[in-house]
């Protein structure tokens, strides 16, 4: 049988790496191996690498930070790819480029820092700007839907054909949009935020300090992947786990967090299975105690089942 990793050998060389376990690469710092794994540094990159594996008939999905995503421990079949193309262009009349593999909070200082106002509740969050473009990423109420003007995306049915979305067009929801779950289609290039300019950055960081000190009182250290579950309308997910009285149970090496039930904690070698365990018991509990049924909030990515 011919090699389906031909080309992207040909085309990335020592750079495509097979049986490449993942944990290394996700911030809860679990999952199984990837068939193959390319790092692009570039958007060109990034798009020559989903399009020779559209060509080969390769599944592929692009990882960015890893923040919200659960990796299966039996990991991921065909070809990850982790996005590092991290290019920013800041305009001082608040128009801010960056390619989708720029870091989210990197973005966020550096705006602050430029006196642009508006993305300073992003400081705190982790990933990837693509990631936060699919996943309308938002804390302290700010989110991306407010601020994009446009993402430049590859559709990756159409060959090589780029197209320009603009928030409209994404179908923002909360920590939803018309890309998320469509991994196998479209790649997000870059995004170009509006801030507002002509503010004074001490003032910008001073806010920043704010929040990444409210954070550190309110959510728990420790390898996570943020909120396990959505925010159900008008309640906190953590707080029904809570009152199902699940704060501090442990699977395995996966706990829920005894400072915020939302949070499940990598103890140290808890598996992907740990976490889905305690994602059912979770559901089943709070459904029983008090009548909501969760939906999760990250995603789960791989060989499940
Ligand atoms: C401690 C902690 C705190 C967090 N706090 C917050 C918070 O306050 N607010 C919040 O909204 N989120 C929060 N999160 C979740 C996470 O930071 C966000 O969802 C973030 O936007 C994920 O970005 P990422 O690059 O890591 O995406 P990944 O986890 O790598 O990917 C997420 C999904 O997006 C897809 N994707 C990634 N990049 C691209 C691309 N370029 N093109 C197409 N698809 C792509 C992936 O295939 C996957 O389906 C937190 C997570 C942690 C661990």
């Amino acid at each position: 049988m011919s090699d389906p990793f031909a080309s992207l050998e040909a085309r990335f060389g020592e750079a495509l790496r097979r049986d490449e376990p993942l944990a290394r690469y996700t911030v809860a710092r679990l999952g199984g191996p990837a068939d193959a794994l390319v790092t692009v540094r570039s958007a060109d990159e990034l798009a020559d690498a989903v399009v020779l594996a559209v060509e080969a008939g390769v599944p592929w999905r692009v990882l960015g930070g890893g923040a919200n995503v659960l990796i299966a421990d039996r990991g991921v079949r065909g070809l990850v790819i982790v996005n590092h193309a991290r290019a920013i262009r800041l305009d001082d009349d608040g128009q801010v480029w960056a390619e989708s593999g720029a870091s989210f909070s990197t973005l966020a200082r550096k705006s602050a820092n430029r006196g642009l106002g508006g993305l300073e509740w992003a400081a705190n969050v982790p990933g990837t700007v693509g990631g936060a473009v699919v996943n309308n990423a938002g804390a302290h109420g700010g989110d991306v839907a407010h601020l994009l003007m446009y993402a430049d995306l590859l559709d990756s049915a159409q060959n090589r054909a780029l197209v320009r979305w603009t928030a409209d067009e994404m179908h923002y929801d909360y920590r939803a949009s018309a890309l998320k779950g469509r991994h196998g289609r479209y790649v997000v290039l870059a995004a170009v935020l509006r801030l507002e300019p002509g503010h004074d950055p001490a003032a910008l960081n001073a806010r920043i300090e704010e929040l990444v000190a409210h954070r550190k009182r309110t959510q728990p250290p420790g390898a996570s992947l943020g909120s396990m579950f959505k925010n159900p309308p008008g309640d906190y997910a953590g707080r029904l786990i809570e009152a199902a009285g699940l704060k501090g149970t442990t699977i395995g090496g996966v706990q829920i967090s005894p400072v915020h039930a939302n949070f499940f904690i990598n103890l140290g070698g808890g598996t992907a299975a740990d976490y889905r365990a305690l994602i059912e018991l979770a559901r089943e509990r709070v459904v029983a105690t008090s009548g909501v049924t969760l939906e999760l909030e990250i995603e789960l990515v791989g060989d499940w089942d």
